[in-house]
């Protein structure tokens, strides 16, 4: 187990967590009808790049430390993988 990556792990789980609150209330605001539920969209918006940093410094990490499989299978982080053969050592994981 890398504590790096388990730790990585935990803080993309809070950001989802996050962004999930934020989208709950913003649904809560469109059903109760308050017509400013559009000012939920700047923090929601703040909640996904927030989520996708950490995602792509999970992705770095497990590439780099060979420790895991990358989440996001962009073609790059697939030639990254393939590039340190790691893929296939990740999936067993
Ligand atoms: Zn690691």
């Amino acid at each position: 187990m890398c504590q790096e990556r388990d730790a990585l792990l935990k803080k993309l789980s809070d950001a989802g967590n996050s962004l999930l609150v934020h989208l709950r209330e913003q649904t809560a605001a469109i059903t109760s009808g308050d017509p400013d539920f559009g000012r939920f969209d700047y923090i929601i918006e703040e909640a996904k790049i927030h989520k996708c940093q950490i995602g792509h410094d999970y992705d770095e990490h497990v590439v780099h430390h060979a420790c895991g499989c990358p989440l996001y299978r962009t073609s790059e982080s697939l030639r990254m993988a393939a590039a340190h053969g790691q893929e296939s050592q990740g999936m067993q994981s």
